[in-house]
């Protein structure tokens, strides 16, 4: 048979080829994106795959962040995960399909999300069923997935629970340790992956591995702290402790930053006798104090009634002791005592007793307010910093009530945590300073408003505070951090970018995992 072609002038013969070609390339990309989905159809899992109604898996509690996987795995084994993660190492370094973990969704910026590619839904994950151990060593043995309100249910019933929290329970145990899971408990125990035994992880490769201290140690660590970047967490042996029935839960106030910050570094250092210190910035707020009369009571009702902020910024620490009924004499002694060497404003002292479970799961009674109310799946512009204690007179001063007039738009927690207790072998990286602080930013936006409670205002805001810290050379780290460039996350792990790569490359050379994090677009090799 001849090719009409041939007798084609040559223009037309160009003009074909390129149809050709464009035509091929379509059917190329078509192909890619059709043979994907039906052969993560054809993998032998326990659980199964969803490709159409995957929406939910492109959104997070941040919501401003919205990529659309192609598939959306729900696995019922440790052998699901593994195979679909295997199957993709082996696709090779041509292939763009990326797989995020997501735990409960609540990241901020996509870290859970992947565009085009495969979102593991952790929380489907039941295996192994949550295993506790008594003993001297008590222990909980938990899936990736679970929620650590769960945890503190089940340890409850036999009298246990972990040591360090965060101070919102709704979030899964890979979700946390991926980061880092900081809370008041966090100056006496660290933060909870200081708190961690032993892991089970699905590496890049899709190889799952048993670690800890003394087993694959390297990966233990990495992982720790990790940004889902190394494995996927399938299983933790979590410590537990003694868990009290009640706790004692004080707030006292201080209009003079100096007075406040010596007082919660005091509280940290040594043998503190409260079990949580926090604390938060109040900049412009009217009735707030009258609101906490309604769950906190003044000691002196007549003089705290009395208290005037007259428009000063005040500081709020924020203290809990926990202990049992039958302890309630020496525990008011002992908190007595403590109290009477801090410099608060004395009538500012107001006091609440609730059970331990109550004051653990404190956030979830405001969720469930502010979900009644619309205000809970809103945008959440919000900026965590860890800040050397050496900066924080200087971070104070420019920040609260300057660049901040008010703190409408949500709290702002203010706490020091001793490096101590922080293992410096995990991949979270912290400020170079024995003692540093949290200062969190946790900004609702009004949607659609154009105003000051706006979105936009916020983030002007937020880079204002960041800009402060770059130019002034202030030392600070960004908590659950995110950025847009390999420049700003190597600057971000500042001496330990290269142990990062190493532990990338190791771990997940082909860069298939948590790539909503955007830290390695490529294979490791190639960035
Ligand atoms: P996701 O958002 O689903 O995932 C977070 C990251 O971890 C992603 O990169 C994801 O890919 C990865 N990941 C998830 N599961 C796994 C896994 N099994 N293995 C490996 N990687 C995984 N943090 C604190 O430290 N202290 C607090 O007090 C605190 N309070 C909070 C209060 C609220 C209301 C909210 C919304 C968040 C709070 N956070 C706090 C932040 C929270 O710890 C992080 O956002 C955490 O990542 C959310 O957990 P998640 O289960 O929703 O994780």
């Amino acid at each position: 048979m001849k090719y009409t072609l041939v007798s084609f002038p040559a223009q037309n013969n160009m003009l074909f080829f390129i149809i050709l070609f464009l035509s091929c390339v379509t059917i190329k990309i078509n192909l890619c994106f059709s043979t994907i989905p039906s052969s993560l159809k054809t993998l032998p899992i326990h659980g199964h795959f969803n490709f159409h109604q995957v929406e939910h898996a492109a959104k997070d509690f941040g919501n401003r962040y919205s990529f659309l996987p192609l598939a959306v795995l729900h696995p019922k084994s440790v052998a699901d995960i593994a195979t679909t993660v295997k199957h993709i190492w082996q696709m090779g370094g041509g292939s763009d399909l990326r797989v995020a973990a997501r735990g409960h969704g609540h990241s901020l910026q996509g870290q859970a999300q992947a565009h085009r590619g495969v979102v593991i839904n952790m929380e489907s994950l039941q295996l192994p069923k949550m295993q506790l151990h008594t003993g001297n060593f008590p222990y909980v043995d938990v899936s990736g997935g679970e929620l650590w309100i769960n945890i503190l249910l089940q340890s409850l019933k036999h009298g246990l629970a972990p040591k360090s929290w965060t101070d919102y329970l709704h979030l899964t145990v890979g979700g946390t340790l991926s980061n880092a899971g900081i809370s008041g408990q966090a100056f006496r125990h660290g933060p909870q992956i200081s708190n961690v035994y032993e892991l089970e992880v699905v590496t890049g490769k899709g190889e799952v591995v048993n670690c800890s201290e003394k087993q694959n140690s390297d990966l233990f660590y990495s992982v720790l702290g990790g940004l889902g970047q190394f494995g996927i967490i399938t299983r933790a042996r979590i410590s537990l402790e003694p868990a009290p029935k009640m706790v004692k839960w004080i707030r006292v106030l201080y209009t003079d930053f100096t007075r406040f910050a010596r007082d919660q570094e005091k509280l940290i250092s040594g043998e503190s006798a409260f079990d949580y210190i926090e604390g938060f910035v109040i900049i412009n707020r009217t009735g707030l104090l009258n609101n906490w009369r309604s769950s906190f009571s003044p000691q002196d009702p007549v003089q705290a009634s009395q208290f005037k902020s007259d428009g000063r910024t005040l500081f709020c620490l924020e203290l809990a002791k926990y202990f049992n009924p039958e302890e309630m004499t020496l525990v008011n002694q002992e908190i007595k005592s403590s109290l009477s060497q801090l410099n608060h404003i004395p009538s500012t002292l107001f006091i609440s007793e609730v059970a331990y479970i109550e004051f653990l799961d404190r956030v979830h009674i405001s969720e469930i307010k502010l979900r009644s109310r619309g205000l809970w799946e809103v945008p959440h512009p919000w900026l965590n910093l860890l800040i050397p204690r050496s900066k924080i007179h200087s971070f104070a001063q420019q920040v609260f009530g300057n660049i901040l007039t008010n703190t409408s738009s949500g709290p702002i927690l203010i706490y020091p945590l001793n490096k101590s207790k922080w293992d410096n072998r995990t991949s979270v990286v912290t400020p170079e300073e024995d003692v540093f602080y949290l200062v969190a930013f946790l900004s609702s936006a009004v949607p659609c408003s154009t105003g000051s409670d706006g979105l936009e205002q916020v983030l002007i805001r937020n880079q204002r505070i960041l800009d402060l810290c770059e130019i002034a050379g202030l030392g600070v780290k960004q908590y659950l951090p995110h950025y847009s460039t390999q420049g700003e996350w190597k600057s971000h792990f500042g001496s330990h970018w290269e142990a990062f790569i190493q532990r990338k490359s190791t771990y997940d050379p082909l860069a298939i995992l948590a790539p909503g994090q955007r830290i390695f677009q490529k294979p490791v090799a190639y960035s």
